[in-house]
């Protein structure tokens, strides 16, 4: 099983997509939800607690989160001195990686940094100096040897231009990264859709830039034997190619992958704390084998293509914060990220057959805080 601990709900940078967005979304109705707005903003249960909790699990595997996890280098330590877990994995805005010793940091299995791409996209959505700290940080911990999974988390939203960000992050002078990940903004956020331009820019720029990338992806394989760790496309790849299992939800949220919130009791994704109605139970009482499993309901459960897609997001399509006609809108993009893998299966299938790539170049670690669908 794979659990979020939500270490702190403070953060030390404000976002446009994140903080922003809430400043914007201060007075939206949150419908009948009964959500407990105070919330500890610091772990207020024991490690010894967790430790039992983990004991249960052999195979469990923690991420530390936030907020920002790493206001709580203390915390961190404590928790991997006290608690077993087969993975460590932490997801971070990278500006305070500097603040945990490398003893520290490299025993992490994979480290998710946000980062969107360019120095002045990053800044323009995250604020000035963010690219700059980050990418030091970066250089230092493999500079102190850090030899896990290192992914890029790129959030996208209409300022971003996939094709350019996404191979930009891959290939250039500041840091490249071998793994990359991207999330839409979409579906979040209460009352955003009304003023934002997202219908427009998914037909004209981003859906063109994911079969202009999915192309790219697949003449790297061709000129270098390489398979970039893309995650959207791996995910959908690996499902239409090999594992043809149909999938649940594909973040694992509500199935495999839940969350911890800093008063120790359990939601199904980090997204949704304090939503009293969603708690599985406390890690003081409960069993992380057997929890209750949620799954998406309509519109996902009635839909076409649920066996690729897999629901995309429990938290949307529990709160449903955005329209019918805008989650259609959403739905369109990844109807668009499928079929821009499904149009390159047969190349690809073909550089297995020649051996020039392998099944084993698609491999990852499932429910790794990539959530595939973006
Ligand atoms: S495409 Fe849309 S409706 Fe269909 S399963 Fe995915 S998120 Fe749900
Ligand atoms: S995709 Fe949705 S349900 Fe899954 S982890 Fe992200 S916010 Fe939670």
């Amino acid at each position: 099983m794979f659990f979020h601990l939500v270490l702190t709900t403070e953060c030390n940078l404000q976002c446009k997509y994140c903080f922003g967005e809430t400043m914007e979304d201060f007075d939206e109705d949150f419908g009948d939800f009964n959500v407990d707005y105070s919330l500890s903003k610091r772990v207020s249960y024991s490690w010894k607690t967790l430790a039992d909790f983990c004991r249960l699990d052999p195979e469990i595997v923690l991420t530390f989160y936030g907020g920002e996890p790493l206001l709580c280098t203390s915390e961190i330590r404590q928790c991997m001195d006290a608690v077993k877990a087969k993975h460590f994995m932490i997801q971070t805005n990278g500006l305070l990686l500097d603040r945990l010793e490398p003893e520290y940091v490299n025993r992490f299995h994979t480290i998710l940094v946000s980062i969107d791409g360019e120095e002045e996209l990053t800044d323009y959505y995250r604020g000035k100096g963010t690219f700059r700290k980050v990418v030091d940080n970066l250089r230092l911990i493999r500079k102190n040897r850090f030899r896990g999974e290192l992914i890029a988390r790129m959030t996208v939203m209409e300022q971003t231009d996939i094709f350019k960000q996404a191979t930009w992050l891959l290939d250039n002078k500041e840091f490249s990264f071998s793994s990359v990940h991207w999330q839409l903004n979409a579906g979040f956020w209460g009352n955003d859709y009304a003023r934002r331009n997202f219908r427009q820019w998914s037909k004209s720029s981003y859906i063109p830039g994911l079969n202009r990338l999915a192309r790219f992806w697949v003449d790297e394989m061709e000129r270098k034997g390489v398979v970039h760790k893309l995650y959207p496309f791996l995910g959908i790849a690996d499902s239409l190619l090999f594992d043809k299992k149909p999938c649940l939800l594909r973040c694992g949220g509500g199935w495999v992958n839940y969350a911890v919130q800093t008063d120790g009791y359990i939601i199904p994704c980090p997204t949704m704390w304090g939503m009293k109605d969603y708690y599985l139970g406390h890690v003081a009482t409960e069993d992380p084998l057997k929890l209750k499993k949620l799954f998406v309901a309509e519109p996902c459960s009635k839909c076409e293509i649920l066996n690729v897609c897999g629901g995309r997001c429990l938290y949307a399509n529990i709160t449903r914060r955005w329209s019918k006609e805008a989650y259609a809108e959403v739905c369109k993009t990844v109807r668009g990220l499928v079929n821009a893998v499904e149009a390159e299966v047969p190349r690809i299938r073909r550089l297995v057959d020649e051996k020039r790539v392998s099944k084993q170049d698609f491999e990852f670690l499932k429910y790794n805080g990539c959530e595939i669908i973006p």
